[in-house]
């Protein structure tokens, strides 16, 4: 006998059932015991072996809320990187991902994926934190604790644009104004672009070239989650203040504490009632000559800028 059929003859199918089906029904219990997750992960090993071996994993009566254990057991460790054969054993059923997905996409949880994250990279959108750098394919993290409850309301809604004709430069701004100073994420954006990895490249051309107020954690607000962005007025910089490259944007802001230069707004000081947001401002105008460097570069809010533009003009 070899170990490896050592080993499947000592796990006994029907008992490591057992011991799954009696952590779901307890489910509740078990989460308030505080060692959930020490079961979930001696249940692992042998809960592949079960699959393996084609048996059915838990009885149909409980894969209903198989989604909402999957929850709990996110909300039990967030900010954890989660592994999904642990996700497999909580919620007993094979199509777990979907199940994680939904509650990303419609329910409006933060859940990163490997696969969300690898997609980040290869679309060269904004900066990945580096805990979530190495994650692989079959692991996943809650990155914040609080639910985005428009976030079935624009799935629906990335879902209407998306299937206009347009580009794909004029499908994501036109979401983008769908939801002017409300977060959207980088997998609606995706979406909105019909899945095509070009989305990141024209977000950066609205923001550089248009002008448009695009701001994510890295290019202006560091409250925002990662892969958040957030279109934060209906207005484009003026025409001599685009065309700033995305690493000096993030540069000048840091150098100048994310505040403007004249009256020191910032943006922890946002209200509905006085809506402005940060731009930058050449010293030197571009159109005369001035550069598109940090030194020539300062920090403005827009109404500051705005006055600043009518003296000019007097
Ligand atoms: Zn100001
Ligand atoms: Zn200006």
């Amino acid at each position: 006998m070899t170990n490896k059929e050592k080993k499947r003859k000592q796990a006994d199918p029907e008992a490591v059932r057992r011991k799954v089906e009696t952590l779901i029904e307890n489910f509740e219990a078990e989460l308030r015991s505080g060692d959930l997750r020490s079961k979930v992960l001696a249940l692992v090993p042998v809960f592949n072996e079960l699959r393996r071996l084609g048996k059915a994993l838990i009885p149909g009566e409980y894969a209903s809320a198989a989604s909402d254990r999957i929850l709990y057991y996110f909300r039990q460790y967030p900010r954890t990187i989660i592994n999904g054969d642990e996700l497999l054993v909580v919620s007993g059923i094979q199509d777990y991902p979907r199940r994680v997905r939904e509650l990303r996409v419609q329910s409006g949880w933060a859940i990163a994926s490997g696969v969300t994250v690898k997609q980040m990279r290869e679309d060269e959108s904004e900066e990945i934190p580096a805990e979530l750098e190495n994650m692989k394919p079959n692991e996943y993290v809650l990155l914040g604790t609080e639910q985005d409850r428009d976030a079935a309301h624009r799935w629906n809604m990335a879902n209407t644009i998306r299937k206009q004709p347009g580009s794909v430069r004029d499908k994501i701004l036109k979401f983008l104004q769908a939801n002017i100073g409300r977060g959207v994420t980088h997998e609606e954006l995706r979406y909105v672009a019909g899945n095509k990895t070009e989305w990141a490249r024209r977000v950066r051309e609205l923001r550089t070239e248009f002008g448009w107020p695009i701001a994510t954690k890295t290019t202006g607000r560091q409250d925002l989650g990662v892969g958040v962005y957030v279109l934060q007025a209906n207005r484009q910089s003026p025409e001599h203040d685009r065309h700033i490259p995305d690493d000096v944007r993030s540069e000048v802001l840091r150098r100048n504490g994310y505040r403007c230069q004249e009256c020191k707004w910032s943006h922890d000081e946002w209200n509905p009632s006085d809506p402005r947001h940060l731009e930058l401002h050449h010293v030197k105008h571009h159109a005369k000559g001035g550069e598109n460097a940090k030194e020539n570069l300062m920090t403005l809010c827009t109404v500051c800028h705005d006055k600043l533009h009518r003296i000019a003009k007097q």
